[in-house]
């Protein structure tokens, strides 16, 4: 790649012509910009403003590599190593998943409900980059909320992300599906999971971005078992969630109906699933 000269404008044209080899114009664009505001502080409007500004040498190599990145499919967030979630700021890289709109939708639901009251105990299980809890003690302050996660390093970002805003959560790292790790745990009034539930057969019908770069723990199951998590968070609930308490999932939109009827069987009530914006099953919520 060959930049014809160091003007910003002349950069964004450039590099807008390589990025049009992989993806569609509006993308392209909007990609660059945020690329271009977030390595050099330059609001979209002052580059529009002062397309003469120029740019060094390293920050030139700095774009170039940025936008390599992008030509081998790598998520924008892990290059810039942030996203939006909710309104709030969190980092994110290649050790947890991006947080997804679909998960804001469950935050929406269970802001909706209004079941937080002060001092609830509120756990959320398989945190990654920590979004839901974060999110929910920003909504409720006067909640105790707890995040869990197996990865160390996902539980460092999560932290990290309390942090940044500014958020007091209690990290915890734990296998929910090794059941000898539940005595320490504790009781809680809400659950919340956004576990791994993309069958390994559907690899086929995912993208390169999210193929290669985000974590495969965080996302696949085994076909012959799609609710794993599912059970194991339920019948963790079984003995770890308060009487009247709550348990809300994201799920895989193959799988409502089976959730739902495992929910039951179990004994839980009020069983009943949630369609996201695109009216695919995607939640399901049940009280204790
Ligand atoms: N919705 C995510 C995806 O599309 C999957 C999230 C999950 O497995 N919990 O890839």
């Amino acid at each position: 790649m060959k930049v014809p000269t160091n003007k910003i404008s002349d950069a964004f044209g450039f590099y807008l012509g390589e990025l049009l080899n992989s993806y569609e114009n509006r993308e392209a664009r909007s990609m660059l910009y945020l690329l271009i505001s977030h390595l050099f502080n330059f609001e979209k409007i002052d580059f529009v403003k002062n397309p003469e500004e120029r740019l060094s040498e390293s920050e030139l190599l700095k774009l170039h590599f940025a936008v390599k990145r992008l030509l081998q499919n790598e998520p924008l967030q892990y290059i810039i190593g942030e996203t939006e979630f909710m309104g709030l700021r969190f980092r994110v890289d290649s050790n947890v998943l991006i947080p997804r709109p679909e998960t804001e939708e469950l935050i929406q639901l269970i802001l909706g409900d209004e079941i937080v009251q002060v001092g609830s105990r509120i756990l959320d299980v398989g945190c990654g980059s920590g979004c839901i809890g974060i999110t929910i003690k920003k909504q409720y302050s006067q909640s105790e909320v707890s995040i869990l996660d197996i990865s160390e390093e996902a539980l460092k970002l999560a932290q990290e992300n309390a942090e940044i805003n500014d958020a007091l959560v209690n990290v915890i790292h734990a296998d929910i599906l090794n059941e000898e790790e539940w005595s320490d745990l504790g009781k809680f009034n809400l659950l919340i999971s956004n576990p791994p539930y993309v069958r390994e057969s559907e690899k086929k019908l995912m993208q390169r971005n999210v193929l290669d770069f985000e974590p495969s723990n965080a996302l696949f199951v085994p076909d012959k078992d799609p609710l794993l998590f599912y059970r194991k968070i339920a019948r963790f609930s079984q003995t770890h969630l308060e009487k009247e308490g709550s348990l809300y999932f994201e799920i895989n939109e193959a799988f409502g109906l089976e959730t739902k009827q495992m929910l039951d069987e179990m004994g839980f009530y009020k069983v009943e699933i949630f369609k996201d914006i695109n009216g695919k099953d995607r939640f399901v919520k049940s009280l204790k």
